[in-house]
């Protein structure tokens, strides 16, 4: 092959890979006309974000996003670790059942069992919403204040936790996620973005590595101060997220398919 052919080829390679990318980010985005009225959610296990948990999450800043701590006014208060919503990021916990699930995410510190994440950091790992797995959708942290369930985004991520421990319909996972809670995931995000307009942007959280692309359309808000620090994650599947998108843009009257 000559080399001008060569050259060719590479570049129309690489663009071709580059629009590849920029396809599978767009699907990040929010349907425009996606908001929808709230559903039922449960206060019964909201938290109490109190000095201590404070603290921890500032001392988390601290490591992981200086420059933004700086910003955060300098006090012992929720308004001290409180954010502007950008997007949504949907989870499953690994944990069959919301009683397990509520005891982990109670404690202000991680566990020993987590290793590398407890290097980077005592505060526990926390998440606004836990959606059961009949659908029942539970408030925990406050909307916009900072938990620490996604590295480089918990600055501007609300986080939707489901109570499973696989992809919908991946029996072999013992507890795989349900029609009830995909049903519950679609309403939640619709309240949601009717309730903070500022968010423009749903991912899972096997997806957060995406946002380090420069052609990421959401790339701008990704920020971890630790080159090193990132995580290989599997949640909440492949099959969930598509249902997901396919049914918010149904429900925003786009083209599903
Ligand atoms: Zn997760």
């Amino acid at each position: 092959m000559s080399l001008a052919r060569f050259a060719l080829g590479l570049g129309l390679s690489l663009l071709l890979s580059g629009c590849t990318a920029s396809a599978r980010f767009a699907r990040s985005v929010l349907p425009p006309g996606v908001a929808g009225p709230e559903p039922h959610i449960s206060r019964e296990h909201s938290m109490v974000i109190d000095e201590e948990r404070i603290r921890l999450t500032r001392d988390y800043l601290q490591i992981h996003n200086p420059a933004l701590l700086a910003e955060l006014p300098d006090a012992n208060l929720p308004e001290s670790i409180s954010f502007e919503p950008r997007l949504l990021v949907v989870h499953f916990t690994a944990i069959p059942t919301l009683t397990e699930t509520l005891e982990t995410f109670d404690k202000l510190h991680i566990g020993p069992d987590r290793e590398l994440i407890r290097r980077n950091g005592l505060l526990n790992v926390g998440i606004q919403f836990v959606v059961d797995r009949d659908g029942t959708i539970h408030a925990l942290y406050p909307e916009t204040i900072i938990a620490r369930h996604v590295i480089g985004l918990n600055h501007v991520a609300i986080g939707i936790e489901n109570v499973g421990n696989g992809d919908l319909r991946r029996r072999r996972a013992g507890a795989p996620l349900t029609e009830a809670q995909l049903e519950a995931n679609v309403a939640l995000v619709r309240h949601l973005v009717d309730r903070h307009p500022s968010i423009e942007y749903i991912i899972g959280h096997s997806e957060y590595r995406q946002l380090e692309h420069r052609a990421h359309p959401a790339h701008e808000l990704f920020h971890e101060e630790l080159p090193a620090y990132r995580t290989e994650k599997s949640d909440p599947g492949r099959r969930f997220m598509r249902r997901l998108r396919r049914r918010l843009r149904r429900s925003a009257g786009g083209p599903v398919g």
